[in-house]
């Protein structure tokens, strides 16, 4: 048995029960077979089995009192996975369905995409399982200040950076942080997203969407195309899927869909930016169904369903893990589309990560394409380290040259190791190699 498979076969002993962090685990793990063969070097330091295994893992009760004055208690966690090239970095996830095995995968992830964006941030995720839908704003605000009470002896500017994720958005930020600063009596960059009245960066909310397009960008110039003309889908309507849609919208494509949990909206005419704007204040003040949509400007509605049997020459999921099966793959493939580039992270199974690879279509992974958010979170770091804010220009610009370049190491990994054109293998072994030296460089710890 190859190294790398009996490394995966003690991870999946060691972690029962927990399906979405072994599935990112194999990917990756099989991606870096080549890497792994031609230097010996990282078996020698045991590095796969250390790579595997979070630094720390901290969980913890959050008890908080409803509007009726009942008591109310949810689980709250972080992992903090790996800090070789830097603190510890990445969201928090308010959701029902977060447990240890999603948060896992989810920070697993982001310590390879965090060596992507060529800046020196660790990886780490976190969130709890409460759902802030249906919650009045005062419930997600005692919730918030409950959850930091006990993260916050953990997390710090240089030691663990978090930032938001599904259900955490601006307001959920601006709560945690304010209740950090009366707990620290201090004002530092500790978490990123914040509003930009008090250390928050321009274009950090588009920067995921807007990351995902530049992304798919770069990999549609490398066939000569370019959005003009082209039919989008977009699944989700949160943070990620809304500025996908801006940018696309901006530079020439048309997008037919979004949607949310609940269903899917097909507007053949395009989802141009002033049914954007209604969107936004959908989702963002009125906290509304994705379905009002269709009710105000009479497209189709699909209940239940998500966007990949509509016909697009692009897709991007950006709504949740696991949302493309085998079949809806197929599905896609089979109406023509040549691209996809993932908003969300891990939205497509691994049937249909295959069928994306063996059918040779552009396929941008989560932790390349939408590492445009880490990236920008990193750049708000900077300019609260310096108590400077930089212009939307200037935070844009740094944001494309960064998925530039991003494409250019996915790119050029992928065909050192022996597959042009495949951006999975690409993106891991860039990913992979950055971090994987530096924990050589610092021994074993
Ligand atoms: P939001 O909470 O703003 O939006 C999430 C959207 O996805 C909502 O429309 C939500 O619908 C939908 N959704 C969530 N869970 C499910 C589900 N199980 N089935 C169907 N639809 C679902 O989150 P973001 O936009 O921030 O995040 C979206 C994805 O992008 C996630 O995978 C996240 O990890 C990833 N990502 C986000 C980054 C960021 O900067 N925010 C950075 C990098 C990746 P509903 O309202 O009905 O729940």
């Amino acid at each position: 048995m190859s190294y790398v498979d009996e490394v995966f076969q003690a991870v999946s002993r060691h972690n029962p029960g927990e399906p979405e962090f072994m599935q990112a685990v194999r990917e990756v793990f099989d991606s870096l077979k080549p890497v792994v063969e031609q230097r010996k070097v990282y078996r020698d330091a045991g590095i796969l089995e250390r790579i595997a295994e979070p630094e720390r893992q901290i969980v913890f009760r959050v008890p908080w009192q409803d509007d009726k004055g009942k008591p109310r208690v949810n689980r709250g966690i972080r992992i903090e996975y790996n800090s070789a090239l830097g603190p510890y970095k990445g969201g928090i996830r308010f959701h029902p369905t977060v447990n240890l095995s999603i948060l896992k995968f989810l920070g697993f992830e982001q310590v390879f995409k965090n060596s992507l964006t060529t800046l020196p941030l660790g990886g780490g995720k976190g969130g709890s399982d409460f759902d802030p839908k249906g919650k009045s704003d005062g419930e997600v605000m005692r919730f918030c200040q409950s959850f930091m009470l006990e993260l916050q002896r953990h997390i710090g500017p240089d030691t663990d950076v978090p930032a938001g994720d599904i259900g955490v958005g601006a307001r959920e930020i601006g709560y945690m942080f304010g209740q950090y600063k009366r707990i620290r009596n201090e004002f530092t960059g500790v978490l990123t997203g914040k509003g930009l009245k008090w250390g928050g960066s321009l274009i950090r909310p588009e920067a995921t969407g807007y990351g995902a397009v530049y992304f798919a960008e770069e990999m549609l110039k490398t066939r000569g195309e370019t959005f003009k003309g082209k039919t989008v889908a977009v699944s989700g309507s949160g943070n990620v899927a809304q500025f996908t849609t801006e940018k696309v919208t901006e530079l020439g494509g048309k997008v037919v869909s979004m949607s949310d949990s609940n269903g899917t909206i097909y507007d053949k005419d395009g989802i141009g930016d002033q049914k954007l704007r209604y969107i936004m204040e959908l989702k963002n003040v009125k906290r509304g169904r994705i379905k009002e949509y269709a009710e105000k400007f009479g497209c189709e509605y699909r209940e239940g369903a998500n966007p990949w049997s509509i016909k697009c020459d692009c897709a991007f999921p950006s709504a949740t893990q696991n949302e493309i099966s085998g079949k809806d793959a197929a599905e896609l493939l089979k109406n023509g589309c040549m691209l996809v580039s993932e908003g969300a992270n891990m939205p497509s199974s691994p049937e249909a990560v295959s069928l994306f690879v063996e059918k040779k279509i552009l396929y941008g992974p989560g932790k390349a394409a939408n590492a445009g958010g880490v990236s920008t979170s990193g750049l708000e770091m900077s300019q609260n380290a310096q108590r400077l804010s930089w212009s939307r220009e200037e935070v844009d610009k740094k944001l494309n040259s960064i998925m530039v370049a991003i494409h250019k190491q996915c790119v050029d990994s992928a065909r050192e190791y022996g597959d042009a054109g495949n951006y999975v293998l690409g993106a891991n072994a860039a990913g992979f190699v950055k971090v994987a030296d530096a924990m050589i460089e610092q021994g074993i710890v």
